[in-house]
Parts: structure tokens; sequence; C-alpha cells
């Protein structure tokens, strides 16, 4: 039998970024052996907006670029794939126990019976694991609802589930689970129990109230897919070379569920964001382009000069939640002076290489980034002070801040007109603050 895996999440209202790593190994694995990936919604236990927290679900999965070939919207031979729509198949089950005596009623509750026998966990990534239930425990509730060990075990076998890939928060369930599928008479799957994910200072497990635990809020802040599902790839698992950057073919390619480590994972945002950062970096320029358009702060602005900043940005974007407030000068011709910058700037004497600058720039023939730089080159060696004191004074002129893209071709981009006006604003503006 082919291989078949699952992920099946309870719809809470937030996709976590643990449970975005569950789905995501499942899906590698699915991938890397060619078997199916099955998406189910275990929703027995909630009754209001499930549909709007399915949503979050299903989208975060697409956004992430985890398409399934069995679930909600795609259909398949094993639906229903909510639970709450299964209730006749959980009775079918439920008659399977009662026929062989594996359950007992008492106070209104469905007791399953153990059988006092140990059981073997034989966990992929843990190795084997020997745990005995002691007690009998309830599989339907006095008010008539299904518990969980119940449902996720009937659906585990109905579906053909071959491997179990979830957290290792489950692992202590996972005896019960043992004695349901034998008490039904069908295979045990495999299983593969996956460490958690620790908070960044490693106190305790992430929880959706950390910040950076929600894989909406990454979309939200516009981090690019790819790189957070390289990213989780990490949490966990890593390729025997250590690369970390890495296209998602050659992760399927390489992922084993052997290789998945046995300790605890721990999140780092920092990381995180330095692999946003080379995402963006490493973007095709017409891709970069697509996406930054939608992104200027004005979509008026999109256009030829639009694409030309953007162009020269790329390079020092870190992510483009930033690209807003990072291009916005190159669009407004009243932008603010940052004076926080400027109080360090003054040791330059900015004014002075400002005019010097000007002067230049008004007789100069031609507008290239060569003579440009000849021009700064020139100034520095005729008044005996670093190039370094006219780039900053003057990008100070043209920006009102003391980063940015590359200077030379930012003035090339805003054009010798622009480029003159705003030298001129900012020798009036700057006398102001006398
Ligand atoms: N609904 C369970 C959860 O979200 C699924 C556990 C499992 O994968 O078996 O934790």
């Amino acid at each position: 039998m082919g291989v078949r895996v699952r992920f099946a999440p309870s719809p809470t209202g937030f996709f976590h970024i643990g449970g975005a790593r569950t789905a995501l190994f499942n899906w590698l694995y699915a991938r890397h052996v060619g078997g199916k990936f099955i998406l189910r919604i275990e929703d027995t236990d909630r009754e209001r907006h499930v549909e709007e927290a399915t949503d979050v679900i299903l989208s975060g999965m697409r956004w992430l670029g985890m398409e399934w070939d069995e679930g909600p919207e795609v259909g398949g031979n094993y639906g229903p794939y909510f639970q709450s729509q299964r209730n006749k198949i959980y009775e079918e089950y439920l008659e399977i126990l009662r026929k062989g005596d594996k359950i007992y009623e008492r106070d209104g509750a469905i007791y399953f019976r153990v059988s006092g026998e140990p059981q073997l966990i034989d966990d992929l990534i843990r190795g084997p694991v020997h745990r005995m239930e002691e007690k009998d425990f309830v599989i339907f509730r006095s008010n008539g609802t299904p518990v969980f060990h119940f449902v996720n075990v009937v659906d585990d076998a109905a579906m053909e589930i071959s491997h179990v890939i979830r957290g290792e928060d489950h692992l202590s369930n996972s005896s019960k689970h043992v004695e349901l599928f034998k008490a039904f008479g069908m295979p045990v799957p495999k299983f593969a129990h996956i460490p958690l994910i620790l908070k960044t200072n490693g106190s305790g497990k992430m929880s959706k109230r950390d910040i950076g635990a929600l894989v909406e809020d990454y979309r939200g802040k516009q981090f690019l897919p790819e790189a957070l599902r390289n990213y989780l790839c990490l949490l966990g698992w890593s390729p025997k070379d250590d690369r970390e950057i890495m296209p998602i073919e050659e992760v399927i390619r390489l992922f084993d569920l052997r290789d998945i480590n046995k300790n605890n994972a721990r999140f780092d945002d920092k990381k995180l964001a330095h692999m946003n950062a080379a995402y963006v970096k490493s973007m095709p320029l017409e891709q970069f382009l697509e996406r930054g358009r939608n992104l200027l702060p004005d979509s008026k602005l999109a256009g030829e000069y639009g694409d030309q900043v953007l162009a020269i940005c790329q390079e020092k974007l870190r992510s483009f939640e930033e690209l807003n407030h990072f291009v916005s000068y190159f669009f407004n011709e009243d932008f603010e002076y940052d004076r926080e910058v400027w109080s360090d700037l003054r040791k330059r004497d900015p004014v002075l290489r400002i005019g010097e600058f000007l002067a230049k720039i008004e007789n100069m023939e031609g507008f290239s980034e060569e003579k440009l730089e000849e021009i700064v080159v020139k100034l520095a060696e005729t008044y005996g002070v670093k190039t370094g004191d006219y780039i900053h004074g003057v990008r100070f002129a043209l920006s009102g801040r003391t980063v940015g893209p590359s200077f030379y071709r930012m003035m090339l981009v805003m054009g010798r007109e622009r480029v003159l006006k705003r030298l001129k604003r900012a020798l009036v503006e700057i006398e102001k603050w006398k």
C-alpha cells in the first residue's frame, strides 16, 4: 500500500507555526515518497465559527504552498474530511467495538476496555516506546459527543493512513491509539512524533500568544511564504551538509523522517528575518517589481520611475513590510529630514559639503554614475576630506536620511533636476534649524 499521511488540525481560529511545521513535514514526506497528503479537520469539539477558523488554516496552507491531495474543497475517496460530518462512520466503528465486547456504559458515558497489555509505539524518530494503559477510558461522553482519541483513530483507520506524523505532545496518547487500532482489527500505522518548538529564549513551548507564533501574522507582515517555509523546514530537520537556504524541490528530494532531530527545536526570529531578507534579495527582478509595485506608497506611483526606484532598493531591503517606508522619499518632495541623524552628521560640515557638491552639479555635463563619483572623489581631494563626508551629507539632503540604496544609483534614478531641487531645498531647511 502506498504512503498516506495526514495533517489533522483542530480549527481554533489560528494557524500556529507549530501546526504549520507538522503539516509541512507531512507534506514533505508525502512528496518525497510520492504518497498522498490528506487534510482532515478535527472539529468535533467546536460548534461555532468553524468555517472561518477552517479558512484560516486552508488559506495559510495554500499561502505556504502546501497543496493537499484529499480534503476540504478538494474531495477524495475517503471523505467527508470534516469530523463533524462523519457521525455515521463513528457509529459503525462503535458497533465493531460493541460486537467485540470492548466497550461498556457507565454514568451515560461509553468506556473503552483496555487490554491490560503493554503497547509498543514503534516511533520512527524516538525509536521503540513501550507504554501501558492502566485504566479504561471514555470514548463517548454522556452528552453523546465522541472523544478525540476515538475519532482520531477511526479516521486514521478509515482513511488508511500509513504514517502518523504529529507533534510530540501526542506521544502520550499513542498507547491509547494503538489499543484502539487493535480493537478495530485494523493495522497500526507507523508513528513519527516531532519534537516541540521552544520559544526563542528556550523557556518552554511556543504558544499562540508568543510573538511570531502565527502564520497569518507573517502573511500580514508581507513575509515571503517561501522564506517562512524554508525556515520551518529547518525547525527539527536539516540536510547533512548544513545548508540552510534551499529550494523546496531540494528539500523534498532529501527529506526523510529518519533525519528529524530528537531534540526540541528553538524558534529563532532573527534567523527567520535573515532568511526572509535573503529571499527578498535573491528574487528575480520581475517578480520583485510585481510585488513591490503593489506596496508603493500610492499605486499611482507605479511606472517607469517607480520600477527604477524598486530595482535599486532590492539589494538593501530586508522585508516587504519595510518597503513603503524605505522608498517613500523618492516620491515626495516634502519628505521630512531626520533631525536625529542630522546631529550625528554635523561634525562632517555637511552644509559646506552640500554647497560644494551643488555647485558642481549645476555645472556638470552629462549625468552618469561615473561622472557623479568622479565629482565626489575630486571634491574630497581638493578639500582634504573623506568622500564619505560628501556621501553622507548629500544623501541626507536628498532623502532626509543616512541610509538607503547605492548613493550614485540613487541620484541617477532621481535625475539631475530633482537632485538640484532637493539640494537647494535642504540648504534652505537646514538654515532654519540654526
Ligand atoms: N487534532 C489534533 C491536534 O490538532 C490532531 C492530532 C494528530 O495529529 O493525531 O493536535
